[in-house]
């Protein structure tokens, strides 16, 4: 599998290699020129796709490109500020990591209002190791009713593929889908992909991974069970189990999480490869099988040396998709840092607080202590409570972009603190306000007054206020 590296792109050059292109479009027609967009290996040969006009199939003031959590607080927050919204997701649902990948547990947002508040006391949630847990096809349908009753229109099914951009602008975003490949012409763009896809196809300077050699933290498949008559359980005492059998997961933490209102369904996060680019679709691909072989070794292993708990374990299913936690860090007005996180940083333009500790998972081997890096002997470390920046989500080379969730401008260590679901949901509304807002006032979200901003959000958020 490949090694990331950090990548920072001249304002206006772009890195063919690397980067798919923006596509400048001519006035009144948009032309398609993907042979311009390779994302293909370096050494790999090329093709030249054929120009074609694209319908222009939408006119919206604000679109939002991912519909995980950060592209919901974008868009309800955008809605409710009076813009004309449009959320556009690959998969068949909304959620993101909170239902695709079988991450079945609220973090970090309790105790925050907002959509975090409306979420907790709309969700039914079962308190399991401190944490929150929900049955995902709740939470499935709750996200659809929270889009529809805030009048943001979705498409699923709906991949960004491309920029259209004049200059230093947006024109808007090229989808593919079953429809094949049509435009979203949009005043603002939000890139909530989590990968920072749109940011990266428009050009934006970006970079990924641990300083120094670009690794980033490990890709996680989860599978769900049934049949187990045991109490939820994790690490050791399952670790135990799977070595009676002969084998160590490649997670040493593995856990088991019980899904609410199923009796003996659990989600188990057993798996961890390392090394895999999350924008790398071949690395995705081979991840996603030995994920699947390992989790069925797992349950194989729990049924035969678990003992009477175990006895009548099966696997139930695995995903739907392989949970990606780093890729890339679109370079905004301000990089969060480390020492940000580490002195407390607070900003006239904070639009998040946050006590969330930095929670990198090794990026190496996990059996292995990791080595000291930069003074930091742990992959887990604490935090001053600090505040993120609007600049974060303003993107430095893009004006009318914004970026929300997991891509957002700030260090590798930053990153493993601010990825927490209730966070990205946080920056996810203050991109969605800043969009509408500067559209309201005609200006550039990088134009408009941060302090003002930050106290409209404090606003809207205390319409629902956490319980
Ligand atoms: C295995 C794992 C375990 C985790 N555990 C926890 C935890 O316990 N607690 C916690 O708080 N956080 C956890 N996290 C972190 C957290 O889930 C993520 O950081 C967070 O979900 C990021 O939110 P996001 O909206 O930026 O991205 P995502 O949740 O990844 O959502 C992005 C969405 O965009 C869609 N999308 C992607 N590309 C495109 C495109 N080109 N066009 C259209 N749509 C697109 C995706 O399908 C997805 O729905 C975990 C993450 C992983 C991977």
């Amino acid at each position: 599998m490949s090694t990331n590296t950090n990548h920072e792109q001249p304002a206006t050059g772009m890195n063919r290699r690397r980067f798919t292109a923006s596509v400048a479009a001519a006035a009144g027609a948009v032309a398609w020129r993907p042979g311009q967009a390779s994302a293909a290996s370096p050494d790999s040969d090329t093709i030249l796709a054929p120009s074609r006009q694209v319908n222009i199939v939408r006119r919206v003031d604000v679109l939002v490109c991912g519909g995980g959590p950060a592209g919901v607080g974008a868009a309800i927050f955008a809605a409710r500020t009076g813009a004309r919204t449009m959320l556009i997701e690959t998969l068949p649902f909304l959620g993101g990591v909170w239902t695709a990948v079988g991450v079945s547990h609220l973090m970090a947002g309790r105790g925050r209002h907002g959509v975090n508040a409306e979420i907790h006391r709309r969700l039914p949630v079962h308190e399991v190791f401190g944490r929150n847990i929900y049955a995902i096809e709740d939470m499935k349908i709750l996200l659809d009713d929270l889009l529809a009753e805030a009048g943001v229109e979705v498409q699923f099914h709906t991949r960004a593929v491309a920029a259209a951009k004049d200059e230093r602008r947006l024109r808007g975003v090229f989808t593919e889908s079953k429809s094949g490949l049509e435009f979203i012409e949009a005043k603002m763009v939000v890139d909530a992909t989590g990968d920072g896809d749109v940011a990266a196809r428009a050009g934006c300077a970006y970079e990924v991974g641990r300083p120094g050699d670009g690794q980033t933290q490990p890709v996680t498949l989860f599978g769900t069970i049934g049949g187990y008559r045991g109490q939820p359980a994790k690490g050791r005492a399952l670790v135990e189990i799977l070595e009676r059998g002969g084998w160590r997961p490649s997670y040493p933490h593995v856990t088991l999480f019980p899904q609410p209102g199923q009796p003996g369904v659990f989600v188990l996060m057993a798996t961890q490869f390392y090394g895999v680019d999350g924008t790398n679709v071949r690395d995705l691909s081979r991840a996603e099988t030995l994920g699947r072989q390992e989790i069925r070794q797992c349950v194989k292993t729990f049924r035969q040396h678990g003992g009477d708990d175990w006895k009548d374990v099966f696997l139930i299913k695995t995903g739907p998709a392989i949970g990606v936690r780093e890729t890339r860090r679109v370079r905004g007005r301000y990089v969060l840092t480390w020492e940000d996180l580490d002195r407390g940083a607070r900003f006239h333009d904070g639009i998040a607080d946050i006590t969330a500790g930095s929670n990198v998972h090794s990026v190496d081997d996990p059996y292995r202590e990791p080595p000291p890096e930069a003074g930091r002997a742990r992959p887990k470390f604490r935090v001053q409570p600090y505040q993120i920046p609007f600049r974060c989500l303003v993107t430095r080379d893009v004006d009318n972009l914004l970026t929300a969730g997991r891509c957002i401008s700030g260090d590798h260590y930053a990153l493993g603190s601010y990825r927490l679901t209730g966070s990205v949901v946080q920056t996810g509304e203050a991109a969605g306000l800043g969009a509408a807002l500067a559209i309201n006032q005609n200006v550039l979200p990088g134009e408009l007054d941060g302090k003002q901003l930050a106290e409209r959000l404090q606003a809207m958020r205390a319409e629902h206020l956490a319980s």
